[in-house]
């Protein structure tokens, strides 16, 4: 099993609803360990930036939006097939089809406001940790 790491957004909503540490610690307990971690709040360029995979999707405008909407606890995870572990933490992006025990099933209010975000594979993952942090920020 190979050493990765992954990105993570706590979004707007779980901030707003004070569930920084609970998700925090499923996190933690799922074995992943924190490489670097903070709270910021994005302005529309940078949201706009960071989901422009997503930007003719009919949802973009109103994505950005929410992301926009409060500040967010922006993370680099670290752990064995992180990306995956973190997705299947998450679960499914509509929590209604999210498995029991996942952070989506749990706290997303819906599709939308789903609570948190993971890198979907390992380019994904290097290009989001690097939007955020700055190698000297990598401190975990
Ligand atoms: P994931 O976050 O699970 O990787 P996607 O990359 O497909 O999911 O979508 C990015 C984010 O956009 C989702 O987490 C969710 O907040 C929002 N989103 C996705 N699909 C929809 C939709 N059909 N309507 C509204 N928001 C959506
Ligand atoms: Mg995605």
């Amino acid at each position: 099993m190979a050493i990765e790491r992954t990105f993570s957004i706590i979004k707007p909503d779980a901030v707003e609803r004070n569930l920084i540490g609970d998700i925090l610690k499923m996190i933690e307990e799922s074995g992943l360990k924190v490489k670097a971690m903070k709270m910021i709040h994005m302005d529309r360029a940078q949201a706009e930036g960071f989901y422009a995979v997503h930007k003719e999707r009919p949802f973009f405008g109103e994505l950005v939006d929410y992301m926009i909407s409060g500040p967010v606890v922006v993370s680099c995870l670290e752990g064995e097939n992180a990306i995956k572990a973190y997705r299947e933490l998450m679960g499914a992006t509509n929590p209604a089809d999210a498995a029991e025990g996942t952070i989506r099933k749990r706290f997303a209010v819906n599709l939308q406001n789903n609570s948190c975000h993971g890198s979907d594979g390992p380019d994904t993952a290097k290009t989001e940790v690097a939007y955020f942090f700055n190698d000297d920020e990598l401190v975990g």
